[in-house]
């Protein structure tokens, strides 16, 4: 059984761990602002504090010491894990080294998740969520403002055209080394609706074992600040339509990129 309140059925099972190394971002989501959790993965609400490795490896000693139930630690923001993956991979390889059994697991948006795996698949990172709102190009460049390649930034739909292409190459690669990939959806009301679908057939085809709907939380002081909020209705509906390709996630709690605990019973630990 996957070990995973994620990615298991047996939610409550299972206590996860997020450590909030991650601060910066390689891409300009039109949602986020980056003072606030990336809420591509967690509820819009500010991060308590970024942790430097030596940090992070003490907090996870205390609390596998509190919970014996721990099986996944995560980076889960409150940028993205792999625009900042020297601190990401000092903070695994630490935690390795004291605890062979624990799993890791990471969310990015994939612009650089090609080119990390093979430390990725050393580290044993086991699980990793890919958020993915657009395939087509019209679309995609409504929902982000650049993307970096190298040291210049894309904008428009060459942005969007880099990042889309490098989301799809690091989600094949991943699944075909065994990684358990689950994609992210941000669903965006007036936006994105009609693309979740082909998403998650592109992920099925690709191998995914898990797609997870989210609808936008609006942010202040973004270009989405104001807008629609979907309605349970149209994301049951939108699951229901996805889930003829891809399995759903319905239990996601949005957490925080510094959860602690079983899902929907957070500690604060910090
Ligand atoms: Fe924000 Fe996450 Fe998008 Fe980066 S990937 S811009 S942190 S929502
Ligand atoms: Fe799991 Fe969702 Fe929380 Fe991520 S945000 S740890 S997918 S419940």
């Amino acid at each position: 059984m996957r070990q995973h309140p994620c990615f298991s059925d047996d939610v409550r099972g299972f206590a996860r761990l997020h450590l909030p190394v991650a601060p910066l971002c390689n891409i300009g989501c039109r949602y986020c602002l980056r003072r606030f959790d990336c809420v591509n993965e967690s509820r819009p609400g500010v991060c308590s504090r970024v942790l430097s490795p030596e940090e992070a490896v003490q907090l996870f000693c205390r609390v596998r010491d509190r919970l014996p139930n721990l099986t996944v630690v995560g980076i889960a923001g409150p940028g993205d894990a792999l625009a900042n993956f020297p601190t990401v991979r000092a903070t695994l390889a630490a935690i390795r080294r004291i605890d062979p059994g624990i799993r890791f697991c990471l969310s990015t948006n994939g612009l650089r998740l090609a080119e990390f795996l093979p430390e990725l698949r050393a580290l044993e990172v086991d699980y990793i969520t890919v958020t993915v709102n657009a395939m087509t190009e019209g679309i995609g460049e409504r929902l982000y403002s650049y993307v970096e390649r190298s040291s210049t930034r894309l904008f428009g739909r060459a942005a969007f055209r880099y990042l889309r292409t490098k989301q799809w190459r690091g989600i094949r690669e991943a699944v075909r080394q065994g990684i358990c990939c689950k994609v992210n959806t941000v669903v965006v009301p007036g936006i994105n609706e009609q693309e979740t679908w082909r998403i998650a057939k592109g992920a099925a085809a690709m191998g995914c074992y898990m797609q997870n709907l989210l609808p936008l939380v609006s942010v202040p002081g973004t270009d989405f600040a104001d807008g629609p909020t979907l309605s349970p209705g149209v994301l049951h509906t939108l699951r229901q339509e996805c889930a003829r390709y891809l399995r759903q996630m319905r239990h996601c709690q949005r957490c925080r990129a510094d959860a602690i605990g079983v899902l929907g019973q957070d500690m604060c630990l910090l």
